[in-house]
């Protein structure tokens, strides 16, 4: 019997615990799933709570009803992996052999890796919404919060869904006007980026959305630390940029064991060949979703086109045959833009997002680089796929390569070749 050996029981590590559970003969393989704990969050559904749209028991359901029959879900705290010896330790001692490993433990916020930032201010004038809690201490702050200087504020790329703080101040622009107090607000963008975001078409398009909206784009600010006392954030080249409310995004980094195991980079990332996932020193490990270092979106949609490409190389790879199947980085984002619209970006590690219709030429229905209604239903949509098709390992009705249908490119556009990675 062999042992296939899942970190991370989220997205990524749900989806492929169900895709190869199906294609794996149980006679020959244990599938075993770690976790810390046994609560699934519906991470997309962190954006909607500060502005009422979502109630926080909406986004939270019990992990075991995810992992299908014939996988074992293990409750610990992963303490390393010693792949010299094929084994993983999890806290107390429990030590879990494998043959092969899939590091799917994701990124986490860390705001304790900036100065200033978990001061007296953290969760009074200083929030996040990148996790439950802050998403929850936000929404308590902007209820009756009665306006002033909103700073909304990236500390590094590369972070989870790079679209979700754009997405943020836009639906502050449309909560603060619904509320009759948008001329009491000042918005602010800082990011480190020396635009909106980061690929040239789209960084042009939401940086006119920001503009439209009034909400000042403050570029290239790479943050050194926080003052809580005097109400700014200090860059290193000591811009400040004062705020009555500063919502963050803190410093995104994978999980620490990853570093003490010694398979990390200094953002505690799994190198990988980003066509197949397979870490680079070691063959019988494979990092998916968030926790690799690929060049591309870490985003829910680009760990389910990853985990396709990845489930359907396994088997030949389990049996010593090369993988034949190449992730080409396909990510496939909705951009909340307010006012009940979104637009979709669609694309990958060599084509940016470009303007047109999804997923058909002319009919769409959906549009890319455009606010539509549509699109926001979409987004919305989307949590039911999330629960119900994307997590228990069923095909929804999109391509897991990108497709050049319905994409729309202006010959003065810049070349493929031209396009910045996401991190
Ligand atoms: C505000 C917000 C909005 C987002 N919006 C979108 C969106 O609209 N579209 C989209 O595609 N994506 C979106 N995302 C991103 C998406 O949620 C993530 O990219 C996706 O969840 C990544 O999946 P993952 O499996 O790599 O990591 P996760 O789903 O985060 O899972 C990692 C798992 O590892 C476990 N773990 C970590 N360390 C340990 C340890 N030491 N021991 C035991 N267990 C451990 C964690 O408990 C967790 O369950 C959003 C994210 C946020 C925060």
């Amino acid at each position: 019997m062999k042992n296939l050996l899942i970190l991370g029981a989220g997205t990524a590590g749900t989806m492929v615990a169900n895709k190869l559970r199906s294609r794996l003969p149980r006679s020959e393989w244990k599938i075993t799933i770690v976790d810390q704990d046994n609560v699934h969050h519906y991470q997309p559904g962190y954006l909607f709570i500060p502005f009422g749209v979502y109630k926080p028991s909406e986004i939270v359901k019990p992990r075991a009803r995810f992992i299908p029959k014939g996988v074992e879900l293990k409750l610990g705290v992963i303490d390393r992996v010693v792949p010299e010896e094929n084994k993983v330790l999890l806290e107390g001692g429990v030590e879990l052999p494998y043959d092969q490993l899939v590091i799917a433990t994701g990124t986490t916020p860390r705001p304790d890796q900036t100065p200033g930032l978990l001061g007296p201010e953290w969760r009074h004038s200083i929030h996040e919404f990148y996790t439950y809690e802050g998403t929850q201490a936000l929404a308590g702050t902007l209820k009756d919060w009665p306006g002033g200087r909103l700073v909304i504020h990236i500390t590094e790329m590369p972070i989870k869904c790079p679209v979700a703080p754009l997405e943020f101040a836009f639906l502050a622009d449309d909560f603060f006007k619904k509320k009759g107090i948008r001329d009491k607000v000042e918005i602010v963008y800082a990011t480190p980026l020396d635009g909106a975001f980061t690929r040239p078409i789209a960084a042009k398009t939401l940086g006119g959305m920001l503009e439209g909206r009034g909400i000042k784009l403050e570029p290239d600010f790479s943050i050194e630390r926080v003052d809580p006392e005097a109400k700014t954030i200090v860059s290193y080249d000591e811009r400040e940029v004062p705020f009555d409310l500063l919502v963050t995004i803190p410093l995104n980094m994978g999980a620490d064991y990853i570093a003490r195991s010694g398979l990390g980079d200094d953002l505690n990332y799994v190198p990988v060949d980003k066509h197949t996932l397979q870490a680079l020193a070691w063959p019988n490990i494979f990092a998916l979703g968030d926790a690799s270092d690929i060049p591309a979106s870490k985003a829910g949609s680009t760990a389910h086109f990853a985990v396709d490409v990845f489930t359907e190389n396994f088997a030949r790879h389990a049996r010593g045959e090369p993988m034949e199947k190449q992730f080409d980085g396909h990510a496939n984002c909705f951009v909340e833009s307010g006012d009940g619209r979104a637009l979709l970006l669609d694309f990958n590690y060599d084509t940016e997002p470009l303007p047109g219709t999804f997923p058909f030429a002319h009919l769409g229905p959906l549009g890319l680089l455009r606010e539509k209604r549509l699109n926001h239903w979409g987004k919305l949509m989307f949590r039911w796929v999330y629960w119900n098709m994307l997590l228990r390992g069923r095909r929804i009705p999109i391509r897991t390569e990108m497709s050049m249908t319905g994409k729309v490119r202006k010959t003065a556009e810049p070349s493929t070749a031209a396009v910045t990675s996401d991190r």
